[in-house]
């Protein structure tokens, strides 16, 4: 019998039939897959033609079809809809597929295949779009090593393995360091909190084995403790104890795995040819080089530094008026910021609720899509992988552009966060494939299902990935809809939050659940303003770790990396009473694995342009400018990674973009 998942689709517009594949088709699928993807890359290298862009690159993105549907729908149930089956194939999945896609980007036949095509690329008669593709298929043979021979192979080899070792530790050790501590509290420790909060510590002791409520270094129960709690002496030690996670020393200190990571680093980039670890790694992002990065933080840090100045000189006059003498200190900071803000900003949340069901928010995002783009959404009736999923047509003029599936509500299967993926993306080579993309969040179930106003932007950001997908228009599916630079990635989904922020937008959908009566014009004020609040704080840490990232990575690999934080910070002038949002020792993001690391810039560099891109609707003055619109289509949601990201965006706006827009945005801007 064939199996569900290889066999062609059927289904309305080739929706992976869920209803007929069960757990038990995976593991089989997945090895027929593999075998099949291989011999095809056997069958490239075996080729007695001579290479060429046909029987080469494109022989390669049209490889692994089985594969991608194998992995699709797996990728989509283990995150989603997990359950002890699914999560012992991703445990068995996981080391078969690095090594099988470690084996193809070492494959030497194949790397001389391609190396002989881009070696002519200047002479081949090739699409602007084929020329991109054959660059970044080259350049990622390069960069994984494959152009290494002899000993510098093997010790790439070995740089590989110790740094896979050394990021897995990193996480380890920091987990035991959160694990391990916590502070019990009394009932007197518990006066002056929230019930949340309360309940909160309850939850963290109970799942400790005790009795009493505890403070554990989980960000979600210290922070509101460090916001909530009156006990100055508390706060300080639970804050020192978690600024320290990762530096106890003993067998889960961090410092010394963060020094040998960086030198590895730096010598993995030397060996592939590069200055240094930070210009091997922005070579592939739209940032280009670690000045360009340098150049944005600092744009912001003075006017963020100056912010959080005068904020810690209000914080500082509060704290005094309570009666505690001296600086402020970092376990002072939260508390107080915490006060002003209910004096400053009385938002009730409780009130707000009713006024944003997931329902209008789902029809407000479409609406804008419809305004902005054409788009009309008829909703889908066909079997997905769980009851909570919803699906839906998408069309414009009439003519079929893609199936957006939504699967909103939070439940124990499924793993925290929101994301979007393609469940099969656009392209046109060799087959036209129009894409399948599916938004997951969590929000609670409830009738009707109401979201706070940081669910609704959720929404809007996930949905503005799923545009970057459905509009996709390329060639090649290596290049379609979310293909792009990490620093460009999230410049569509931060751009989409724009629209739930514009005032006939919310007045049109943010509708109160009850009496069906708009929301108020000054609640909505108000939760615009609130949204700014405490932003030279939040830019600060932010920023802070961004440049000790980079920092880390430019120029020799500092030997002592703790040392290296401390001259960075200082010649920052890092206002005392706020600690870098990572510390060194703590920083997962760039040492727990590559994604981030000399990149932790790029959340930044994306609101840059979506600030300033929505800037250029302002200035048109519609948030629905049609031109606008259909200048933003053309050269940034439907182009994927056909074309550098700093060409795009020029495009788009006729210039690159500058910081004064995200300034004004964080209410950073001079007045
Ligand atoms: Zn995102």
């Amino acid at each position: 019998m064939t199996n569900p998942i290889l066999q062609d689709w059927t289904t309305p517009f080739q929706i992976a039939p869920f209803d007929a594949i069960s757990d038990q088709d995976f593991a089989p699928a997945l090895e027929q897959a593999l075998s099949a993807h291989r011999a095809e890359i056997d069958a490239i290298t075996a080729n007695p033609d001579a290479p060429s862009f046909a029987n080469t690159v494109e022989a390669l993105e049209a490889a692994g079809t089985g594969l991608d549907k194998v992995l699709s729908v797996f990728f989509t149930v283990a995150g989603a809809d997990s359950n002890p089956a699914r999560e012992a194939l991703q445990r068995e999945f996981s080391p078969k597929l690095a090594a099988h896609f470690s084996e193809i980007s070492a494959n030497k036949d194949l790397f001389r295949r391609i190396a002989t095509i881009w070696d002519a690329h200047e002479t081949l008669d090739l699409s602007p779009e084929q020329q991109r593709v054959l660059m970044l298929t080259h350049r990622g043979f390069v960069r994984s090593g494959a152009a290494l021979e002899g000993a510098d192979e093997a010790r790439m080899k070995e740089i590989k393995s110790r740094l896979a070792t050394l990021g897995t530790s990193f996480t380890q050790n920091l987990l035991a360091d959160e694990r391990d501590w916590y502070l019990e509290l009394s009932d007197d420790d518990l006066e002056d909190l929230p019930k949340f909060v309360i309940d909160a510590a309850r939850a963290a002791g109970a799942d400790k084995g005790l009795d009493g409520p505890v403070v554990t270094l989980s960000r979600s129960v210290i922070v509101p403790f460090l916001q909530f709690s009156p006990r100055r002496d508390l706060r300080e030690t639970a804050y020192r104890a978690w600024a320290a996670r990762g530096a106890n020393g003993g067998d889960t200190d961090n410092r010394e795995v963060a020094g040998e990571i960086l030198a590895l680093r730096s010598e993995r980039a030397k060996l592939l040819g590069y200055e240094d670890f930070a210009h091997y790694k922005l070579e592939t992002e739209m940032a280009h080089e670690p000045g360009a990065v340098r150049d944005l933080l600092m744009a912001v840090w003075g006017p963020a530094k100056a912010r959080a100045d005068a904020d810690a000189d209000v914080l500082t006059a509060m704290m005094q008026d309570d009666g505690v003498n001296g600086a402020l200190e970092a376990w002072d900071w939260r508390y107080y910021a915490e006060k002003r803000r209910k004096a400053e900003h009385d938002l009730d949340e409780a009130a707000l609720k009713p006024y944003l069901q997931l329902d209008r928010m789902i029809e407000a995002s479409f609406d804008c899509a419809h305004r902005l783009f054409g788009l009309e959404f008829k909703p889908l009736d066909i079997p997905l992988y769980h009851p909570d999923c919803r699906a839906w047509e998408v069309t414009r003029n009439g003519a079929h552009l893609a199936v957006f599936i939504g699967d909103y509500f939070a439940r124990g299967s499924k793993r925290s966060g929101a994301w979007c993926s393609a469940m099969r993306a656009q392209a046109k080579f060799r087959v036209v494939q129009a894409p399948v993309v599916i938004n997951v969040c969590n929000f609670a179930k409830g009738d009707p299902a109401l979201l706070s106003y940081d669910d609704a932007r959720t929404l809007f950001h996930e949905f503005g990935h799923a545009l970057h997908q459905m509009l996709s228009d390329v060639t090649y599916e290596s290049v379609s809809g979310t293909s792009v630079a990490r620093d460009f990635v999230e410049l569509p989904s931060q751009l989409y939050e724009h629209w739930l922020e514009v005032p006939e937008v919310l007045s049109k959908f943010a509708t109160h659940a009850e009496t069906g009566e708009a929301m108020p014009k000054a609640m909505l004020d108000k939760v615009l303003a609130a949204a700014n609040f405490d932003m030279g704080f939040q830019t600060v840490e932010y920023v802070a770790s961004a440049l000790v990232d980079l920092a880390f990575h430019e120029g020799a690999a500092p030997s002592d990396p703790m040392q290296k934080q401390a001259e960075v910070l200082a010649d920052l002038g890092m206002p005392a009473a706020i600690g870098m949002r990572h510390a060194t020792p703590q920083f997962a993001h760039v040492f727990a694995g590559d994604g981030y690391s000399s990149g932790y810039y790029s959340y930044m560099w994306s609101e840059v342009m979506d600030a300033d891109a929505f800037e250029a609707f302002e200035e048109a003055g519609d948030p629905f400018d049609p031109e606008r619109a259909r200048a933003l289509e053309e050269n940034i949601l439907s182009t994927g990674g056909s074309r550098d990201a700093e060409e795009l965006y020029t495009a788009f706006r006729g210039r690159l973009p500058g910081v004064e827009a995200l300034l004004k945005g964080r209410g950073l801007a001079a007045k």
